[in-house]
């Protein structure tokens, strides 16, 4: 039986996630009521060829995912980008900050575009430049910094990333966090840990053996951080008040309940979720972790899982033979995900044919120098798979 139970949205709302962007598309959008996007999509897609190449990240929409030549996670997508120097423009079906890392790691020659530009992140916009060189400051004037290695979650602007590499940090995914804080704890004795407070501290806590009271949380809307430099000089683990607006929703108060609702029941979810969610969890991890295990998992099985919607809701439907419930009907898709939408997927592909490139995302060339040297800081990590 496949069981997925929804909250009661229509499709298209969800967080509001608060982008400052809010940019209009020029040109002219599409009636979304139009009965031709499909076709449109395809006729554009057919007549660009192999000059395009369309990224669908897992918690896009079926209606776009659906033109998508490869789907993943944002890590993945940009490294699939990057091995098809052919394509001359990257679609990418994801947001902001997706796109700005695939803009990174393409040739220059690649251009890279995102339907959207309203398609931001609220935890990569709860970590502006500004802010962190001022902590950072704070740090310097502790007289902590020179201890402090920073690293920055993928999900995270271009400009993040590039402070990082400036101040001999790396970027990290959900799924080599531990081995980016083995890695930086080599280094110093303190790592700041951006935007994502809750994946720093899960991951410290549980992977590391640090414990709670190692662990700061600087909060860039106070006066220092809201850290006195006594704190600071105590702290392991500096994190990031960031947070994601989906996954931090989720409640560890659901979990007995579908526990006592659903015999067996396993919960899986995103290191994204709050500790408390993760430690009332069976299983924690990334979005391809929670795919790949639920595929693994005998007929029969049932799961709740906590990360986005679509996903969960993709997941049910490829797998009938299980059982698979949304961990908590209150927390409804990622917004900002939801804004690339048929329409602008339209505009955009029907754009690339009358030869008008719109919505690309450009990193400047002193960013992306940076940014890369913090990316390739995490590629040269040992082991473990780089996805998010
Ligand atoms: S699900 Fe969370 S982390 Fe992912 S894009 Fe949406 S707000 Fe950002």
């Amino acid at each position: 039986m496949t069981t997925v139970d929804l909250p009661l949205l229509p499709l298209g709302r969800g967080v509001d996630l608060g982008s400052e962007r809010g940019v209009e598309c020029p040109g002219d959008l599409p009636s979304a009521s139009d009965p031709d996007l499909v076709a449109r999509a395809r006729a554009a897609k057919e007549a660009l060829g192999s000059r395009v190449f369309v990224l669908g990240h897992h918690y896009q929409r079926d209606e776009v995912i659906q033109f998508a030549d490869v789907t993943g996670d944002s890590f993945k997508l940009a490294r699939e980008a990057a091995a098809r120097p052919d394509a001359e423009f990257i679609v990418f079906c994801g947001v902001h900050f997706m796109a700005e890392s695939a803009d990174i790691l393409t040739s220059d020659e690649q251009r890279v575009i995102l339907p959207d530009l309203a398609a931001g992140c609220s935890m990569a916009d709860m970590a502006r430049l500004r802010q962190v060189e001022d902590a950072w400051a704070a740090m310097e004037a502790a007289g902590v910094a020179d201890d402090v290695v920073p690293i920055t979650y993928m999900n995270s602007s271009a400009d993040i990333k590039a402070f990082c590499g400036r101040h001999g940090g790396a970027v990290c995914t959900s799924s080599n966090a531990e081995t980016a804080l083995e890695w930086a704890y080599q280094q110093g004795s303190k790592v700041l840990f951006l935007p994502d407070q809750h994946l720093g501290r899960n991951t410290a806590v549980l992977k590391m053996g640090l414990s709670l009271d190692d662990c700061v949380v600087w909060d860039p809307h106070r006066e220092n951080g809201g850290l006195t430099p006594e704190q600071l000089h105590d702290a392991k683990m500096i994190l990031w008040k960031g947070h994601c607006s989906v996954h931090g929703r989720f409640s560890e108060e659901t979990i007995p309940e579908l526990r006592a609702s659903i015999p067996g029941v396993q919960v899986i979810v995103h290191p994204e979720c709050k500790h408390e969610v993760v430690l009332a969890a069976d299983l924690v991890g990334s979005t391809e972790f929670i795919i790949q295990t639920i595929e693994a998992a005998p007929a029969g099985s049932a799961w709740a899982v906590g990360t986005e919607l679509n996903l969960v809701k993709r997941l049910a439907a490829d797998h009938p033979d299980k059982r698979i419930v949304f961990l908590d009907k209150t927390v409804c898709y990622c917004s900002t995900m939801n804004r690339i939408d048929l329409p602008h997927f339209v505009w955009a592909m029907e754009s690339l044919v009358d030869g008008v490139v719109v919505n690309q995302i450009e990193v400047d060339d002193d960013t992306e120098t940076w940014a890369k040297v913090a990316l390739d800081r995490m590629l040269a990590l040992p082991g473990k798979t780089h996805k998010d």
